[in-house]
């Protein structure tokens, strides 16, 4: 039997589709101020989606002072828990209610086949927003073992306006990381999604105040990075930055925080996670597949993506031959066919940089074991196949640099302490993997690999319930569970002299 969603003709469906393009601020779909727009392609055949308002400091400035407006007037932010609560369920329910619908969108904007839109990226996020829904009235404030004749109570309080800016590979759960703690810790947030893929987000939005947010808490403008997600980092009345993206970009929101109101910055960057397999491990087929899915998954599009694979010696051939194989079994395909595994990547600029690392891989005397070629050239799309490199040396460019593409770079190593150590030798600390049957060997990679995830016999095993986010210049602070509201609340400490 097939499932539903192969049943679907989801090419009729996107024909159907109506896409809107608007900013969303303070309740109502508008134009940008200055009536800029720009072209949302689809990286699946290059047409184009919508015209899509391009903001500028204008219209962040409205967008933070609807937010600011109604974050005073306390009708979100001091509404009671269990009447937030009820508005950000609804807000889920709403989302797995228009599952089609956000899934077409995230599939027509940045490539994804759909039927991973379907089973990931809806569902990721509805779980996420009604997660922290429910969080909201299981918090409690704490009192301090101070002395009898004081009563001191620790309490948190929501920060304010936090401006959130977020990357195109997953981009309805990039957002819903941001918007479920940020929304149930109480304050207004403006979203500023990427300019590659603009539209899930906008419809997100609409979601939210159809189930009952007050208009002017959640805002989203999009535009570009150097414009809107400037204008967004720099402003005077942002309490928050909350980024996902690149470690340059994050570079520079960091300075345009402190070149204005040092407002908080947290940080979600790049990766060039090592993916550990010792010879020891007993099932080399289930190594491979998790190889190749760390990797290949997404198009590759991934900041945790093990695209560094470590490999044992003396398992060396048989585990290169099992990725290689399974490289070459993904053919590229039409993203709206739900039989579809690996999609298109999300545009022409992000397919010649993969392009060009692949050829760098070649220039530096990497062996091509499988892939290296763009696909699908007729289609007008950005497809590029699976690609595996041996013989890969840790100062050669595909070893070092983020490629955010499918391509991984396997190298070899001697023993346990060697394998730490190439996994170790990189600017990022995001996430890492190793796969071994001895206890200790696990252990002691756990403890010793610096980053913020390690997998130990499996890779990207996820849940809302652990924090998310990496070591050196993957980022600061954490996304997902109770501790991303470490990043969108005050600690206020209440003194209270009882003598
Ligand atoms: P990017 O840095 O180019 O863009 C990210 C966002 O920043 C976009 O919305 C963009 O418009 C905006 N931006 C760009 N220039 C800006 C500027 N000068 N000021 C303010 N905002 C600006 O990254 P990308 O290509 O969209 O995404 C890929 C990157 O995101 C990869 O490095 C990936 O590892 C990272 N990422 C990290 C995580 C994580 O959780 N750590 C998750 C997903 C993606």
């Amino acid at each position: 039997m097939p499932n539903v969603s192969q049943t679907i003709d989801w090419h009729q469906r996107a024909r159907d589709l109506k896409v809107r393009g608007e900013a969303l601020v303070a309740g109502r779909r508008v134009p940008a101020q200055a009536g800029a727009t720009f072209a949302c392609l689809s990286p699946i055949d290059g047409r184009t989606l919508a015209q899509v308002a391009a903001g500028e400091a204008g219209d962040i400035d409205a967008a933070v002072a609807s937010g600011r407006l109604v974050f005073e007037s306390g009708a979100w932010a001091r509404q009671s828990p269990a009447a937030r609560k009820a508005v950000l369920q609804n807000f889920s329910a709403l989302i797995e209610a228009a599952k089609d619908e956000l899934a077409l969108l995230e599939t027509l904007d940045m490539g994804k086949p759909i039927r991973d839109a379907l089973a990931v990226d809806v569902p990721a996020t509805a779980r996420c927003i009604r997660w922290y829904a429910e969080a909201i009235d299981k918090i409690y404030g704490e009192v301090a073992p101070t002395a009898p004749d004081v009563l001191a109570t620790i309490t948190r309080e929501p920060l304010g306006v936090i401006g959130a800016i977020v990357p195109w590979n997953f981009p309805m759960i990039m957002a819903a990381w941001k918007i479920g703690p940020i929304l149930a810790a109480g304050n207004s947030l403006v979203l500023k999604p990427s300019e590659k893929s603009p539209l899930s987000a906008l419809r997100l939005a609409e979601l939210a105040l159809e189930a009952g947010l007050p208009p002017g808490v959640f805002n989203v403008v999009p535009g570009f990075g150097h414009i809107a997600g400037k204008a967004l980092a720099s402003h005077r009345d942002v309490d928050g930055i909350a980024f996902t993206g690149s470690t340059a970009t994050g570079r520079l929101v960091m300075q345009y925080a402190a070149q204005s109101n040092l407002k908080r910055v947290s940080l979600e960057c790049g990766g060039k996670s090592p993916n550990i397999v010792m010879a020891d491990f007993p099932d080399l087929e289930r190594a491979a597949q998790a190889a190749a899915g760390a990797i290949f998954f997404n198009q590759g599009e991934m900041c945790s993506a093990g695209s560094r694979l470590l490999v044992q010696e003396a398992i060396r051939e048989p585990l290169l031959e099992r990725v290689a194989a399974i490289a070459r079994s993904l053919v590229p395909g039409d993203p709206l066919d739900a039989h579809t595994r690996l999609g298109a990547l999300v545009d022409e600029p992000q397919t010649q940089r993969v392009l060009d690392y692949i050829g760098a891989g070649r220039s530096e005397g990497a062996t091509l074991k499988s892939g290296g070629q763009r696909v699908r050239a007729e289609t007008g799309g950005c497809y590029v196949e699976p690609t595996v490199f041996s013989g890969v040396t840790s100062g050669m460019r595909i070893a070092r640099e983020e490629i955010f593409g499918p391509v991984l770079a396997v190298q070899t190593f001697k023993d346990l302490d060697e394998a730490i150590a190439i996994g170790n030798d990189a600017i990022y600390g995001l996430a890492g993997a190793i796969w071994t049957r001895d206890l200790k060997a696990a252990h002691r990679a756990a403890r010793a690999l610096r980053a913020g995830v390690v997998y130990v016999n499996c890779y990207d095993a996820d849940d809302i319930t652990v924090p998310f986010g990496g070591y050196k210049q993957s980022g600061i602070g954490r996304d997902k569970s109770l501790h991303a509201f470490d990043k969108y609340t005050e600690l206020k400490t209440t003194w209270i002299d009882l003598t």
